[in-house]
This record gives C-alpha cells, structure tokens and sequence, in this order.
C-alpha cells in the first residue's frame, strides 16, 4: 500500500509481473517506473476440503500452487497447455484452456484481494456486481494480492488424441463438443492433417510412467521442441522446406489412435520450449468453420508458409468486461509461427491476415498475446470497452498501473 502511495506522490508509473510469459509488453514497466514482482508472496493462506476451495497470496506460480492443490487432493479444474505463469497474470490476460462447459481461468475464482491504484485495501467476492470489471483487469484495475480459487477434487484425464479428417471433426462436432470434457482440434498447414484431443475425467488407472516419460521427454521434449527447432533452423533460410518439416513432424508426432491417463495438470500441459510468437482470437463458437476455412484458403492462397499448427480450442461464454469471450461461447483459433534459435522467418504477413480475417468476425484477440488492431476495433467487439476504461480512469486518476501497451490500446498520448 505505502508503494502506491509513494507512487502516486511522486508521480511514478508501477507495473506488476506475473511470470512475464505474455507474448507483448502488457507486463513491461515503463522507463523511469517501477516493477514490481510479488515472486515471494507465494503462500497458500488455506484450504478448505468441504468447498474444495483455497487461498492464496497472488505471488504464486502455477507449478507451486498445483503442487499444493495435489497434497491436499485437489485440482484446477481446466488449464491452457501453458502451467508456468502466475496466478494473477493469468487472471488478468484471459488464461484459458478449452472445454465448452469451463469459462476461462478467472471463472475459478471466488475472491480477489486488491490493493488499489490509491493504495486501499479492497475485496471482491464472486457474487459482487464488481467481479465483472476485476475478472479480467488487465493488470490496470490495482494490484491482486489474494486469489481465492474453486478447485475439484482430485482427478486424472484420459486423453485420447485421434486424427480425424476435417469433414468429419465438422460433421460430428456438436457432439464432439458435448460428450467430452475437454475437447481442441489441431490442424498442421500444408497437410490435410487434423487431429482431435479428448479429455475426460476417469477412474483409470495412470498411464505408466515410461509411458509418461516418452510422451513429455522423448515426444514432446526432443522431438517436438529440440529435433524440431534444429529442422526449422534450415527453413528460416528456406522457407519452402515448411510443408515437408511438417509432413515429417505430422507423421512423427501426430497418432493415428493414442490413449493414455494422467493426472489433469500433466494431460493439459504442453511441452514448450522453442521461441514463437502467438496470435490468438476468441469468436462466436457458431462461426468456427467458417473462419478456420478462411484461414486454411489464405494460406494456401496468399502462400504464406506456416511452421505450427493452428489450435483450436472452446471457451464457455461469461460476462466479464474484458474477457474475449464476453457474452458469447467461443471459439479461440491459435496461430503460431516458431523463431528457430532466435531466427525471425517473415511472419507478420501471416499475421496480419489472420488480424483481418478475424476482425470480420468480431474477434477477440487474447490479451497475452499479439495483435495489430486498433482502439475503434475494440471499441465494436467489446460492448463494455467504454465502461471500463472510465471506471479504470476513477480508480486510477493518475494512471500508474497504466503503461505503454495500455496507451496503444486506448489510443491515449504517450
Ligand atoms: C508456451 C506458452 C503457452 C501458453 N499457453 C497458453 C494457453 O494455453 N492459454 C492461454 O490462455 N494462454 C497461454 N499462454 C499465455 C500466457 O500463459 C498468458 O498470457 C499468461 O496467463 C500470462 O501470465 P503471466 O503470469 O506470465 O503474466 P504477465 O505476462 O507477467 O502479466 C500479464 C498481466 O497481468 C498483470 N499482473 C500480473 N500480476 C499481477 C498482480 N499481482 N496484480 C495485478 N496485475 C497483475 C501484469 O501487470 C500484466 O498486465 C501461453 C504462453 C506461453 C509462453
């Protein structure tokens, strides 16, 4: 509270860091400003067994608080492939992962702590009006020093991972979507290659642990990230050796049937270590075909050759201010391009396509992630984009939490 207060005082912009793991500079600090981590406010506060729930400091980082839910037979009930961040930035950005009956992460939540731009101390409940503007803040609205989180008890996933050709992820996909918890598709460019993953909750026994090991280690450690990374390398000089690195890779890694049981975090998690940059956008669940088309003609189309697959995952609608997936169940079409030993092949082409096609269907771009687009298309999407930055403006008359990313957005003086 005294370091608000100081930095109203003087004048001084603040930003808080998560686990820095956003794809823009949503967490950077301005020059001259402070940054500020709360790495060590890591506590967990309590556990409640009858509600499942528990209390955090805000600090924590996902692998520390999955670890604790474990011991006290817990579980986050859904994950994006991402469990290295931190608690309160992944709130703040719109974390999600992908099972049409879960909202994004901030959906667990039942309780934010706060301390205000002015330095107060404040508290916010589920059921307060005010948890719509706080679900997703952006990290403008004050700093998160407690999270309270719904968890589940105890579960493992099994996972079935399939490749199934598109008209059929298509024809069955109301059903797809339905019958499993846990439901996202993949499709490599350039193949005619789509796979679906299905996650459910099970009793099975877990895979075993060698099993484990050539999944994360050999496949998705070696395989996927290392000899990947090396083969990507050539492409950067040659980009038309893509759709052959992906035929290989999608011949490698991408199984005909696979099944396998691990406890939820493990089945969620994705093994990543090579360099990317991401576009990600969250629209109307009714539009997914027609915008996936979209992006597979234009990348035939314009030629654009593309090193990842675009991942395609299902969000619960919900009604918080700033959350892409306001008022709608959605869709969250994932577009990736790989920096192979810190290589930039051309990529803001592809980008910049996928912003256009997007922005015809009124989407959402996640806000850990890139994106081109402009205040006035904001402004169309969020219905909300207006309300929340004036109440952000009265929260924070002097703007300290608000830094450079922010100004682009709302297209304010720097
Ligand atoms: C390999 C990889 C995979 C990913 N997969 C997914 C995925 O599957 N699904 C998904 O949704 N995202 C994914 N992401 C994106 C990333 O996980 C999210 O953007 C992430 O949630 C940001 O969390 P962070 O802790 O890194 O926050 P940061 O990037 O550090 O900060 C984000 C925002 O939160 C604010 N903030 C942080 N702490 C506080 C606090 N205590 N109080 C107030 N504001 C705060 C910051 O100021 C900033 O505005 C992935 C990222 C990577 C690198």
């Amino acid at each position: 509270m005294a370091l608000v207060k100081e930095a109203n005082a003087h004048g001084k912009r603040l930003k808080v860091v998560g686990g820095g793991d956003s794809y823009n500079d949503i967490f950077c600090p301005e020059e001259g400003g402070i940054l500020l981590s709360l790495k060590v406010m890591d506590r967990v506060l309590e556990v409640d067994k009858r509600l499942n729930r528990v209390t955090v400091e805000a600090g924590i980082m996902m692998p520390d608080l999955i670890r604790c839910l474990k011991k006290a037979g817990l579980s986050l009930s859904n994950l994006g492939t991402n469990i290295f961040d931190n608690l309160a930035g992944a709130c703040s950005t719109g974390y999600h992962g992908s099972g049409i009956n879960y909202a994004i992460f901030s959906s667990f939540v039942t309780a934010f702590e706060i301390i205000t731009p002015t330095g107060e101390k404040k508290h916010i409940e589920k059921s307060d009006d005010a948890f719509a503007i706080y679900a997703v803040g952006l990290g403008v609205l004050g700093i998160i020093t407690r999270i309270t989180l719904q968890c589940e008890p105890y579960f493992r996933l099994e996972v079935v991972e399939k490749k199934m050709p598109f008209e059929q992820i298509e024809a069955e996909f109301d059903q797809l979507l339905a019958e499993n918890d846990h439901f996202k598709f993949i499709w490599v460019p350039h193949t005619k290659d789509f796979m679906v993953w299905l996650g459910n909750r099970t009793d099975k026994p877990r895979s075993s642990a060698y099993k484990k090991f050539m999944t994360y280690f050999t496949t998705g450690l070696l395989i996927n990230n290392l000899f990947h990374e090396f083969l990507l390398f050539f492409a950067s000089f040659r980009r038309s050796l893509v759709p052959r690195i992906n035929r290989l890779m999608s011949r490698i890694l991408l199984p005909e049937y696979s099944e396998s049981v691990y406890d939820a975090h493990w089945a969620f998690f994705l093994p990543h270590l090579l360099k990317q940059d991401v576009v990600e956008y969250a629209f109307d669940i009714k539009d997914t075909f027609k915008v996936f088309k979209e992006v597979i003609a234009m990348i035939e189309e314009k030629g654009i050759y593309v090193d990842t697959p675009v991942e395609v995952r299902f969000v619960k609608g919900d009604n918080y201010w700033m959350s892409p997936s306001y008022g709608m169940d959605s869709c969250w079409i994932g577009t990736k391009i790989h920096f192979p030993y810190y290589r930039h092949p051309e990529y803001q082409r592809y980008f910049t396509e996928i912003d256009t096609i997007l922005l015809r269907y009124r989407g959402r771009p996640h806000w850990g992630k890139q994106f081109r687009i402009t205040t006035g298309d904001f402004k169309r999407t969020y219905p909300k984009w207006d309300a929340f930055w004036r109440y952000a403006d009265q929260e924070d008359p002097n703007r300290i939490l608000q830094n450079g990313f922010i100004r682009r957005l709302r297209d304010l003086e720097e």
